[in-house]
């Protein structure tokens, strides 16, 4: 049995289309919305996440690696998903976690906790040296074999889970919207788009401060780099509301509205922003009239849980 038909991942995602009666504002200028609906491909393992680890678990029962070691911050959608799919699957976890919150689990270190996980907590400095792998080896010590999936699941591997994702969407899309944290979702799809020869323009809506950072980022993470060059695509900074996790009362309202119109849940952190960019990309007049637009719903509503009620702004991806 495959990874997914273990985990009993839903795909292909569903992809709806969305009239004027659904949403919260009214498309003008003839554009059909299209939403692709990742955030059910699992209730757990949700949205962009699974499509950045497929790789990884379709390929585990093939090599010999008996640990898997990752990081990220106290309400990471990425640890929680990778948490649950190696407790599913049995593969040994370590999450190494930027700040101590020994004392004061958020829900995402419950969840870990309760799904095994060895988790080990990093100060900032240490955790600077994440990508250092004789400084892991040496603090690690217990762990002979490991593989290291980077901060965000955004590493090279991300490609066949983002291969599929395109490969689900209609040929004739003219622009495809996600929102960006650590790249590796903007760069798996600007490098499927290029080698599936799809014409569709790709927009990243940037949910933390990151101008000309996030570009290099993306950049960084595509190995065919004909695609950066070639392939249209780019980066809106106006939408991320002063930071990674930052919001106000005109985002939490949109996404209020948001969810109870077109009874999609969405949350402030990446999704609100998305949508809200979209919103207003759409109220400038951005796309040519009879243009196909589709934004992806990367799921993410686990890391907002405690985040809305406490206000946290830590980092997230
Ligand atoms: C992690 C995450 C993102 C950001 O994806 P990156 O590949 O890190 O840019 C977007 N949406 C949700 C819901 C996420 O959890």
């Amino acid at each position: 049995m495959s990874a997914s038909e273990q985990l009993n991942i839903q795909l292909p995602s569903p992809l709806q289309s969305v009239g004027s009666d659904t949403l919260p504002w009214s498309p003008t200028g003839d554009i059909e919305v299209l939403i692709k609906r990742d955030d059910l491909i699992h209730p757990i393992i949700s949205g962009n996440k699974w499509r950045k680890l497929q790789q990884v678990f379709d390929q585990w029962q093939k090599n010999s690696q008996s640990k898997i070691l990752s990081f990220g911050g106290g309400y990471s959608n990425h640890l929680h998903a990778l948490g649950y799919a190696c407790y599913q699957t049995k593969i040994p976890f370590c999450a190494m976690i930027r700040g101590d919150y020994q004392h004061r689990l958020t829900p995402m270190l419950q969840d870990l906790k309760n799904w095994g996980t060895d988790i080990r907590w990093l100060t900032k400095i240490q955790y600077a040296r994440k990508n250092d792998e004789n400084w892991l080896k040496s603090n690690v010590t217990d762990y002979s074999d490991f593989q290291v999936i980077p901060e965000g699941g955004s590493g090279v591997m991300v490609h066949s889970g983002m291969m599929q994702l395109i490969s689900e969407l209609p040929q004739d899309l003219d622009y495809l919207l996600c929102p960006v944290g650590s790249g590796g979702t903007l760069a798996g799809i600007i490098q499927a788009l290029y080698q599936l020869q799809r014409k569709t323009k790709v927009i990243g809506i940037a949910v933390l401060k990151g101008q000309d950072y996030l570009e290099s980022l993306v950049s960084s993470l595509i190995t065919q780099k004909h695609a950066l060059t070639q392939h249209h695509w780019q980066i809106i900074h106006q939408y991320h509301f002063g930071g990674y996790a930052k919001h106000n009362a005109e985002l939490l309202d949109f996404c209020a509205a948001f969810t109870s119109q077109a009874s999609i849940a969405i949350e402030p952190v990446y999704s609100g922003k998305l949508f809200f960019g979209l919103q207003q990309l759409m109220k400038q007049n951005y796309f040519e009239p009879g243009s196909k637009v589709c934004a992806i719903h990367t799921g993410g509503l686990q890391g907002a849980r405690s985040l809305i009620s406490n206000q946290k702004t830590d980092k997230n991806v």
